[in-house]
């Protein structure tokens, strides 16, 4: 199959749907890879680095779209490159349709068969495309939340792990999902005082068997999240309940009682936020302060360290890719377990019932 990977084009994406080292996979499974010049720049890959590995590069995403059967990217297909999809193509990248009606009707109208990271899951029906990118936001919103902790930056002037001597910082993580466990793992490596809330009494449990003593485990209620949050020094919020908004479980008058200086990281501000106060920020500007308390609430968090966020991406991606390019789209979905509802727009049919319902289209 030839296997074409154009240059990411929305705004501050760095990420490349294909590393040079997933390229040289492909190329050795008999493929023909062709990317677009400069698509690796924002990960340190330059064309040379992709020719060596097998690729062929060409100058504009026209001429990748024009010559490739499957397109690998990262982000969701922006208008420009929507216009060059054909009946014959597959697209293989991230989609997030429900909340796209213009997106959902150009894929629709190409005739195209488009496959959703986002959708795609596993044997026990975990989205293992998506954990990646929260492994990523996880550990990095212990990262921001220690930067906006700094006196210059709005923060109490407090250090997470402390020293000899002085108490180590309060973190509370609400969610112990993917981006909470990561968040813990990093919290609890930098010597701050963890805990967490969760109100599924399982991953309490599988938590407190991993972490052991070094992380306080709390079942999460309004009387339980109330305390935790007021006496804490960072708050990361990273609850998640599928296909809803997230819940607002810190209130703003949680946020006013809070400690001066304290933060909040809400990783979770991609569904809306789980504290009353955020609103999504962008990297440029990453935080803002309200009553005293310094919110982070930067909605992609993953473009940070687009590096690592690709590699982790195409370890996930890159076994999908190959039984795509290797059975075809029919066999590789029918054969994988999970891969099937990564579907979402068939020949000009919608396959998501999710979306269908929301966009109007028959299912
Ligand atoms: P997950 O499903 O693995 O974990 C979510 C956890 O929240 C679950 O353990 C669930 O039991 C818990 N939860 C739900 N309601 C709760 C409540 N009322 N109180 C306490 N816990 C509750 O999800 P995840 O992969 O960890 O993702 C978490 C959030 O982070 C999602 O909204 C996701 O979209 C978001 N995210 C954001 C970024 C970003 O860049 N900002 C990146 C990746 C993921």
């Amino acid at each position: 199959m030839l296997v074409g990977v154009p240059k990411e084009i929305k705004n501050h994406e760095y990420r490349v749907g294909l590393t040079p080292d997933s390229v040289r996979e492909v190329v050795a499974h008999g493929h023909e890879v062709v990317v677009e010049t400069n698509a690796g720049v924002g990960i340190g890959a330059s064309d040379a680095d992709y020719e060596a590995a097998g690729a062929s590069i060409l100058p504009t995403a026209a001429e990748v779209f024009a010559k490739a059967e499957m397109i690998v990217k990262v982000k969701e297909p922006q208008a420009v490159e929507r216009k060059m999809l054909r009946p014959d193509h597959l697209l293989f990248t991230y989609l997030h349709l429900a909340p796209d009606p213009e997106q959902t009707a150009d894929l629709v109208a190409s005739g195209a068969v488009c496959i959703a990271y986002e959708t795609v899951t596993d044997q026990k029906g975990r989205l293992p495309l998506l954990a990646p990118m929260s492994q990523v936001a996880g550990r990095l919103s212990i990262q921001a939340g220690a930067t906006a902790l700094q006196k210059a930056n709005g923060g109490a002037g407090v250090l997470l792990g402390g020293v000899p001597g002085v108490a180590p910082a309060k973190t509370v993580v609400i969610g112990g999902g993917v981006v909470g466990a990561h968040a813990i793992e990093m919290a609890i490596g930098l010597g701050s005082d963890v805990t967490v809330l969760d109100r599924n009494v399982d991953v309490l449990d599988a938590l407190s068997a991993r972490f052991g003593s070094r992380l306080k485990t709390v079942f999460s209620n309004r009387a339980a999240l109330e305390k935790e949050v007021l006496a804490a020094d960072l708050v990361v919020g990273a609850v998640l309940v599928a296909g809803a908004a997230a819940p607002k479980l810190v209130t703003k008058e949680h946020i006013k009682a809070m400690k001066p200086g304290s933060v909040v990281v809400d990783v979770a501000i991609d569904q809306g936020g789980c504290f009353e106060t955020s609103r999504a920020t962008t990297h440029q500007d990453p935080t803002y302060i309200v009553d005293e308390v310094v919110h982070y609430c930067v909605a992609n968090m993953p473009g940070a360290v687009a590096r690592t966020s690709t590699y982790a991406l195409n370890n996930a991606t890159l076994p999908y890719v190959l039984a795509l390019a290797d059975k075809g789209y029919a066999a590789a979905l029918r054969d994988i377990p999970g891969f099937l509802p990564g579907l979402n727009v068939y020949k000009g049919q919608v396959t998501v019932a999710e979306v269908a319902e929301n966009l109007g289209y028959t299912y």
